[in-house]
Formats: structure tokens, C-alpha cells, sequence
């Protein structure tokens, strides 16, 4: 390709190319080369999109909820109608494979299923008689222009976390995808056009770092989702809570999976492979780390060895594809460096998945799985967020030493524990530092009725993602007390009000 297209802004319900000049390639990480290529913001583009946003809020935000319902429903319609194309951008510009990429989909799809029942979570409350006279109501209103800026590793479901259920509470919105895999918000786009909604209601600024902060900065902008890596989450938490926003930023994770001597073994293994090496590791709730207790690494060893070992590791296009590239060439080289210091802090590699080639995709971005045992809590292979298909295995004595383990690691986003012993799983539930727990479930994701976020350092901010907790961090509460001439007044009154 001489010529790589170019991915816009959408702003005002059109594409619009950027005046800045600057451009940062997009990848097909399967073939480590650039397909695309997407506009990089400049201030007074992130700027324009505020305007646009703005413009559109009064009438927005005065559209009955059941009317802004019905465009969603139209909108929820097209996507599902669209699964595969959106499926599609996203295997080609992150890697994951086809079947993984249709399942983030699809738990995109059910936040705009959620988000269409707005009508009913906008009710407010009413208590009459709060005095003789007084009757008392309360309602929940948009905040205004809102906006989202949100990682590589879930182009279609993590923007579908925010901009769904902002604009269902009357909000207008503006997203910043990663750079990485920018082409599926054009489609959110234009679906969102075809389904009626206004111009101005939903806008797209590409970018990087300088429409980040364009964003944080701009005094028209009320309230930032953020969802990346902790770093960045922290930065975005405070600067933006200091130009005066509401925030919510998540951040990343290094998800333990405890695996007690008298789990179901073959259970726990096959959850390992697809909790630690489904999308390549690229999880923020991917297991990164077994916390084998007793006998239990004894037990596992050998399956997990044997297994990750055999992962079809492919194109992601590949029919038969369980794990595709990582994201980039960037990402391959952090990531081996990684396994390189595992080896040489005196951690078991029991797998090695650097210098993997795929026949035909010699220069695609790909590791193989790999695993570790006898990792200790001093090693970067532990301490550190991966992000790729690497698996630890920590050995521990008793369940004791590994929830003082996991309490201590600075993150707090997922967590498992695998065994038969109710009483154990559930003191496990009870004392645990971590945001979303899964009893022999891998990757407790709550789903869109209730609210995703970690603790720790993998949240910053008041309000989970997604679900009632969205609603609320979307809404600001109003509370009206109201009296009608027709009662009997006592003339002006200037001890502070009581009930009579
Ligand atoms: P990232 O932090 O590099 O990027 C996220 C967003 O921030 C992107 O839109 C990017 O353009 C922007 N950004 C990057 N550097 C910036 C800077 N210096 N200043 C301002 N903006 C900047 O994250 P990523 O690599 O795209 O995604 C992977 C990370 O996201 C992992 O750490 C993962 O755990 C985390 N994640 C967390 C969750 C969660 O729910 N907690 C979900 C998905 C991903």
C-alpha cells in the first residue's frame, strides 16, 4: 500500500481530517505492519469537539429519557447487526483472535442493553409531607460535555463502558481511543449517526498525549472516564480533579489466582490457559499470577507446562487461532526483556515463549505462552504488570500467606480463588483487598447491570465503571423541597427550618 488511509476525528457528525500535520501509524501487529494511519489532535481541534458537544447539550439533555432510549435502541439494533465488522478492526489493528474479539463485543453490546432502561433509573424520589405543606423530590440531571479517554486493549467494550449510558443520561460525550486501534470509534460513529442520534451528542478526537491533556485542561468539560495503565491513571485522576472535574480513572492489575490443594484440578487449569493467555495476556483482568498453596503447584504443573506449550499461537484471523500478537513491537521487546530478568532473578522458566515465529508472519509482534514457577514477590516478573502471555506461579505454604500476599500487592483489581471448601472461599471473599473476586470463576468482569473497578492503586476516583454506579457518576443529584401558596404561612421565619 503506497498510500495508508487515514483514521479522522468525527466531530459534529462529520469526519474531519486534522490541520495539525501530525499522524502516528497504525499496525496489523500480525504482520508487524502499518495498515493506517490516524490524526493526532491538536488543542484547538479538541476544542472544536467541546463546541460541538456543547452545542448540542440544551437540546440533548432536554430530550425525554424514553426518546434518547429509542435512539439507543436503534443504535443497539445496528451493533449487533455489525458484530463481525467490528470484530474484524479489531483483529486487524490489536491482534486478538476473531472469537475473542466477537466476545468483547458482545459485552460491549449488553452496555447499551443496559443503558436503554434509563427511563427507570433516572426516577427519582418523593417524600410528601416533609413538613405541613412541604413535599420533597429529588432528581438526578446530566452534568453536560463528558468524555472518555480509553486503552488499546478493549478498542469496541471499554468506550462502550462510558459513552453509552453518558448519552442515555443526557450528557454529550466526547471520546479519545488509543491511538492503537482508533478505527472501531469511527464505526460507534457512524452507527450512532444512523440510528438518529443527534450531531454533536457523540464526538471522536484522535490523539495522543496533547488531546489528553487538551481534555483535562478544557474548562467545558465536566466529568473524565479514563481506563489504561496506573501511571497514567494517577496523572489523569489528579490533574483532572484539579482543573475542577469529576474523575474516574482505572487503572492496571496483577490479578492472583489462589489455588487451594483440593481444587478441581482440571478445572483450574483449563481456567488458567484462557484467564492467562486468552488476548495474549492483554487483560487488565487476566491471571498473571497462580498462588499455588500446599501441594497444589505439584498438581498443575505438568497439564499447565504441557498446554502452554501447545498454544496455537496465529493470526488472529486464523480459524483455529487461540492466541494472537501482542499489540506491538514495542510491547514484544518489554515483555521479552521481562522474561529475561525472570530468568536471571532465579525464577523456573518452565516455558519459554520469547523468539517465536509464525510461518508466514515472520515480522508479526508474536510470544509465545510462557510460565514460570518458583517466582518470589522481589522479582520484577512479580512485581511488575506484564501485560502479556507470561503466567507466575508463586508457591505458599497456606491460604493465610496468600491473602497477606495479594493484601500487600499495590494493585487490587481481580482476584480468584479455586477450591471446594466453602468455609475457605468464603474468608477468602471476606478479607480480601481486591475490587471484583471470583469463586472458581477466572475473571470475575461484573456484568453491565452492575459495576466494574479494582481497589488500589487500580482505581482512582469515587465510582465504579458501568451499571447503577455509571449512572450516578454520569448524574448529579438534585434535591427540590416544595410548598404551594394555598397553606397558611406564619410570615418570615429566621431560626434555621425544622419540621412542625
Ligand atoms: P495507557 O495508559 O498507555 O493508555 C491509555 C490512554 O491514555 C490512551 O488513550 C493513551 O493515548 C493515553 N495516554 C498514554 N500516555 C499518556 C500520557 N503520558 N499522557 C496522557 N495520556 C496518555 O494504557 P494502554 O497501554 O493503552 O492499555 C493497557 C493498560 O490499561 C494496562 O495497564 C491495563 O491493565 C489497563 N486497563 C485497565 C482496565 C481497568 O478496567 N482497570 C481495563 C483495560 C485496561
Amino acid at each position: 500500500m503506497n498510500q495508508l488511509d487515514t483514521i479522522t476525528h468525527f466531530i459534529n457528525g462529520a469526519k474531519q481530517d486534522t490541520a495539525s500535520g501530525r499522524y502516528a501509524d497504525v499496525f496489523n501487529p500480525a504482520l508487524g505492519e502499518p495498515v493506517a494511519r490516524v490524526a493526532l489532535a491538536s488543542g484547538e481541534e479538541v476544542d472544536a469537539a467541546v463546541r460541538a458537544a456543547e452545542a448540542a447539550f440544551p437540546s440533548w439533555s432536554a430530550t425525554p429519557p424514553l426518546t434518547r432510549a429509542r435512539v439507543l435502541f436503534k443504535y443497539l439494533q445496528l451493533c449487533q447487526q455489525h458484530v463481525d465488522d467490528f470484530a474484524a478492526v479489531v483483529t486487524l489493528e490489536h491482534g486478538k483472535t476473531f472469537a475473542d474479539a466477537q466476545g468483547e463485543v458482545a459485552r460491549g453490546i449488553e452496555m447499551v442493553e443496559f443503558a436503554v432502561g434509563i427511563p427507570q433509573m433516572l426516577k427519582g424520589e418523593f417524600t410528601e409531607q416533609i413538613s405541613r405543606g412541604i413535599d420533597a423530590w429529588s432528581v438526578r440531571q446530566p452534568l453536560g460535555v463528558v468524555a472518555g479517554i480509553t486503552p488499546f486493549n478493549f478498542p469496541v467494550m471499554v468506550p462502550m463502558w462510558m459513552f453509552p449510558l453518558a448519552i442515555a443520561c443526557g450528557n454529550t460525550f466526547i471520546l479519545k481511543p488509543s491511538e492503537r486501534d482508533p478505527s472501531a470509534s469511527l464505526l460507534h460513529a457512524k452507527l450512532l449517526k444512523e440510528a438518529g442520534l443527534p450531531d454533536g451528542v457523540f464526538n471522536v478526537v484522535q490523539g495522543d498525549k496533547l488531546a489528553v491533556d487538551a481534555l483535562l485542561d478544557h474548562p467545558s468539560i465536566q466529568a473524565l472516564s479514563f481506563v489504561g495503565s496506573t501511571p497514567i491513571a494517577e496523572y489523569i485522576y489528579a490533574r483532572g480533579c484539579a482543573a475542577g472535574k469529576r474523575v474516574q480513572a482505572l487503572g492496571g492489575a496483577k490479578n492472583h489466582m489462589v489455588v487451594m490443594p483440593d481444587a478441581d484440578m482440571d478445572m483450574t487449569v483449563d481456567a488458567l490457559m484462557g484467564a492467562a493467555f486468552g488476548s495474549a495476556g492483554e487483560r487488565c483482568m487476566a491471571i498473571s499470577v497462580v498462588v499455588a498453596v500446599g501441594d497444589a503447584g505439584d498438581k498443575i504443573i505438568d497439564a499447565l507446562a504441557q498446554r502452554t506449550a501447545a498454544l496455537k499461537v496465529r493470526d488472529g484471523m486464523a480459524h483455529d487461532a487461540e492466541m494472537g500478537p501482542v499489540v506491538s513491537s514495542a510491547a514484544k521487546q518489554r515483555i521479552e526483556k521481562l522474561i529475561g530478568e525472570g530468568v536471571e532473578q532465579g525464577a523456573k522458566l518452565v516455558v519459554d515463549g520469547r523468539n517465536h515465529v509464525v510461518p508466514e508472519r515472520e515480522n508479526g509482534f508474536f510470544i509465545g505462552g510462557t510460565l514460570f514457577d518458583h517466582v518470589t514477590p522481589d522479582m520484577s516478573i512479580y512485581k511488575e504488570e506484564i501485560f502479556g502471555p507470561v503466567l507466575c506461579i508463586v508457591r505458599l505454604p497456606d491460604v493465610g500467606s496468600a491473602v497477606e500476599l495479594i493484601n500487600r500487592n499495590e494493585y487490587g483489581n481481580g482476584v480468584a480463588i479455586y477450591t471446594r471448601d466453602g468455609g475457605t472461599a468464603r474468608e477468602f471473599v471476606r478479607q480480601i483487598q481486591v475490587g471484583m473476586v471470583g469463586v472458581n470463576v477466572p475473571l470475575p468482569v461484573p456484568m453491565a447491570f452492575n459495576s466494574f473497578g479494582g481497589w488500589k492503586r487500580s482505581l482512582f476516583g469515587d465510582h465504579h465503571a458501568y451499571g447503577p454506579e455509571g449512572v450516578r457518576f454520569y448524574t448529579r443529584h438534585k434535591a427540590v423541597m416544595e410548598r404551594w401558596p394555598n397553606t397558611s404561612t406564619a410570615g418570615a421565619e429566621f431560626a434555621f427550618p425544622q419540621m412542625k
